[in-house]
Order: C-alpha cells, then sequence, then structure tokens
C-alpha cells in the first residue's frame, strides 16, 4: 500500500519551504544591489577589455555567451546605474549595446564584428577606484593554432581533447645546447609528430598551441586549453642545468597546495601587470569570490586527473630515457594551473647535457620520445576515460569459462587494453566479475 502524507502534513512541508525560499531570495537580494556606475572600454593585446566599475563588491558570477554575433552578458545582482553606456566600435566590437534590466540583473548585448572568447575576473578597491568586474574578449582567430576534429567515432560520446603545447618558440629559443641545438625546435618536432599520433586515435580531438616556430603567450597557452575544455593538456620541453651531467625526464604535475596559491599569484602576477584601464591595482586586494572559488571547485578534480596522468606519462618515459626524477614532480608553472585542465609539463631531456643534446638531435629518438608519449596518453585515457567520451568504459560480466582474451575479441580490443583498464597485470578474471570495457571509438 502507498501511504499518501496528509493534506495537513503536506501543507506544513509546503509553508516550511516557502518560507525558507522567502528567506534566501531576501539574503539574495539584500547582497545582490551593486550599482553599475561606469563602463569602460580600451584595447587589451589583441582584443578589447571591458571594465565595469561597481559601487560594491559583486557577488554572483557573470553569465556570458554568444549567440550569433551578439555577445550576452548577464550580471545578476547588478543594478543599472547608468543612463546608456557608450561602447565604442573597437577591435572585435562592432561598436553600441543594448541594456536592459532584468528580475535577475543586468543584461548587456554586445554586436560583435567577429567571434570572440573571453574571460573575465574581479577586482576589489585599489588606486582610486572601487569595485570592479573586468571582461577580456579576445578573436577567436588570434591564438587558436589548429584543432582538429578526429575522426568518426563508432558509438555515442564526445571526442576526448587532447591540447599539446610545444614550449617557447619564435623570438624566445628556451634552452640553448652547447651544439645550438634550441630547445624550441626539438619540442616542436616531438609536438607535430606526437600530435600526428592523437589526430590518428580514434576518439579523440587534438587543439594545439602551436604548430610553427612562433611565440605564444604563457597566458595564452593556459587559455587554450581552458576554451577547448581540453580532458588533458600536456606542455612538452626540453630541461637545461648549468651542471652538465645533470640528465634524465622530469614530469610536472600542479600541486595540491601549489594551486591554492597559484590561482591568487597568478591573477596577482598576470591580470596586474601594467594595464591604464585597471589604473594602479597594486594595492588593490582581488575579490576571491569569482576567481578562488571557481577555480578550487574544479582543481582538485582535474590535479588527481593530472597527477594519474602524470604517472602513466613517467613510467612510459622510463622505458626509453633516464628520469632525472623517478617521481611526479609538482609545480606552480603557468601553463599548468588552468582550472578545471588536467595539466602536466614533460621535460623530455636536458639538451644541456651533451649525450642527451646529441640525442634530441636526433628524428629517431624525437619519434620515440613522441610515440612514448601518446602509448601513455593513450594508456591515461584507457584506464581514465573521461566521462560521457568516445571512450567512456561499458561493463561486461565474465561468465564461466569466458576468458580475458575472449571478450578482447569480442569487443575489438587489445588484451593489454582491457588487462589495463582493469588493473590486471596478469592473470584471469574471475566468473561473474564485473570488467570495464573501455570504448576506444574502433
Ligand atoms: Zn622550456
Amino acid at each position: 500500500m502507498v501511504r499518501k502524507p496528509s493534506e495537513s502534513s503536506t501543507r506544513r512541508q509546503f509553508l516550511r519551504q516557502a518560507a525558507l525560499g522567502g528567506a534566501l531570495l531576501c539574503t539574495w537580494n539584500m547582497a545582490a544591489a551593486a550599482q553599475l556606475r561606469a563602463l569602460r572600454v580600451g584595447r587589451y593585446h589583441q582584443g578589447v577589455r571591458l571594465v565595469f566599475d561597481l559601487d560594491r563588491r559583486l557577488t554572483a558570477v557573470p553569465v556570458i555567451r554568444s549567440v550569433g554575433e551578439v555577445l550576452h552578458i548577464e550580471l545578476p545582482g547588478i543594478e543599472h546605474g547608468l543612463n546608456r553606456p557608450v561602447v565604442p566600435a573597437l577591435g572585435p566590437l562592432q561598436g553600441g549595446a543594448e541594456m536592459n534590466e532584468s528580475a535577475a540583473g543586468l543584461v548587456l548585448r554586445l554586436p560583435l564584428r567577429e567571434s570572440v572568447r573571453w574571460r573575465s575576473f574581479s577586482l576589489g578597491p585599489g588606486g582610486g577606484a572601487s569595485h570592479r568586474l573586468v571582461l577580456d574578449l579576445m578573436p577567436v582567430a588570434g591564438t587558436v593554432v589548429e584543432s582538429s576534429r578526429s575522426h568518426a567515432v563508432a558509438g555515442a560520446g564526445r571526442s576526448i581533447v587532447v591540447c599539446l603545447d610545444p614550449g617557447h618558440g619564435g623570438h624566445d629559443p628556451g634552452a640553448i645546447g652547447a651544439k645550438g641545438t634550441r630547445e624550441k625546435d626539438v619540442v616542436l618536432d616531438v609536438g607535430l609528430s606526437l600530435a600526428q599520433l592523437i589526430r590518428s586515435t580514434p576518439g579523440m580531438r587534438l587543439v594545439m598551441s602551436r604548430n610553427t616556430d612562433r611565440y605564444v603567450p604563457l597566458m595564452d597557452r593556459m587559455h587554450l586549453g581552458l576554451e577547448e575544455h581540453a580532458d588533458l593538456f600536456v606542455s612538452i620541453h626540453a630541461d637545461a642545468f648549468p651542471e652538465r651531467a645533470v640528465c634524465g625526464s622530469t614530469v610536472w604535475a600542479l600541486s595540491a597546495t601549489g594551486a591554492s596559491n597559484a590561482a591568487a599569484r597568478w591573477l596577482a602576477k598576470t591580470q596586474n601587470a601594467a594595464d591604464p584601464l585597471l589604473g594602479d591595482v597594486q594595492s588593490g586586494v582581488h575579490d576571491p569570490m569569482l576567481n578562488e572559488v571557481l577555480i578550487n571547485m574544479t582543481q582538485t578534480a582535474a590535479m588527481n586527473s593530472a597527477a594519474a596522468a602524470a604517472d602513466v606519462m613517467i613510467r612510459g618515459l622510463a622505458g626509453v630515457e633516464d628520469l632525472h626524477n623517478a617521481a611526479v614532480q609538482h609545480a606552480n608553472f603557468v601553463v599548468l594551473r588552468a582550472p578545471d585542465v588536467p595539466s602536466m609539463l614533460v621535460e623530455t631531456a636536458f639538451i644541456s647535457n651533451p649525450e642527451e643534446e646529441q640525442r634530441l638531435r636526433d628524428p629517431d629518438f624525437r619519434q620515440v620520445l613522441a610515440r612514448t608519449m601518446h602509448d601513455a596518453v593513450v594508456a591515461h585515457f584507457v584506464k581514465a576515460p573521461p566521462a560521457g567520451s568516445a571512450w567512456s568504459a561499458t561493463r561486461h560480466v565474465l561468465s564461466k569459462g569466458e576468458n580475458l582474451a575472449g571478450v578482447a575479441r569480442r569487443y575489438g580490443l587489445s588484451v593489454e587494453a582491457l588487462r589495463l583498464a582493469n588493473n590486471l597485470p596478469r592473470g584471469e578474471g574471475q566468473p561473474g566479475e564485473h570488467l570495464r570495457v573501455p570504448i576506444m571509438g574502433v
């Protein structure tokens, strides 16, 4: 028998919920009354920077989306304090803006001349300015060097996005070996070979920060991973040390302690950089609301994933190279700090070591490096396929008399992939055991 709640108890519940909801609503409204005092627009790198001057701290995250050639900016909890915002035709902006007030807050519509990517952050008072919300709009064509679609994959699920980042480039040669070998050249070559392998892996999509000899700022590399929703970001470098004997590979991942500080330091260093629009922000205090909350929410998961991937990578490299550090190292490199993007930095070898410089000069060795890194990337995603991806695992219950080879054959996998996905280095599974079957899009 299904017992229905009595009418009075349902009503009590309803009233309690209504009261609670009302209370929340009140708090929200009280906290939400920030006023827009001014909107300033200026050039920022290849794009534009919009600074919203507010009379108090922003308490909600802005919602930004582009609809056709118009950028919609919803600013919850901000009230109209301006008659009409003046938005000039500048960079990707067509000029002009439409501003409306809704129950949720202010909605700004900016007509665009071209597609943009964006980032926003908030700043506390400083240098004579009040609280600010800063919105940077960058033309998409400016930084994304390559973004190739992967093969169509049998079965549902999105492609796994791998972002490759060959270090340095252009005017920045990176480390230079005794024979004149430049880090930027060898890491680009390794990166291009690895890119080719990723491209030919079903169910993977490649994004690359550079595929030619050109300089890409660190922040742009990091943002690329973010914007492309990379499942893994791999920065490729070659190490250098004054002591020539030092050799071997190192794999770096962002550390947990580094991450929280990184958020603050990253913002302090880069977004506080001399910028006339922001005024003197050296003394300004960052509003932690938008920045650190968002970063901390997502970064733990990303770091765990990065650590796992880096671990697979270092084991792979151990097969071809001496290891400078046998364990994954943790640090705060800018390129590793994208929230929500599992990121690692691979120092392939020491270009400052004469023997290793010689090896790095050898195209065959660079091929081996690329193949090893590709194997590690594949092994990582077989073990831990991102949710909803084309490689997401399915389940298979092992029946009596069935062996791993039979299951692997049935799903078109190698036994090794099946063993890897199930942490079964040897032996057979037990009847009734649930096996993870990675779907690798083949
Ligand atoms: Zn480097």
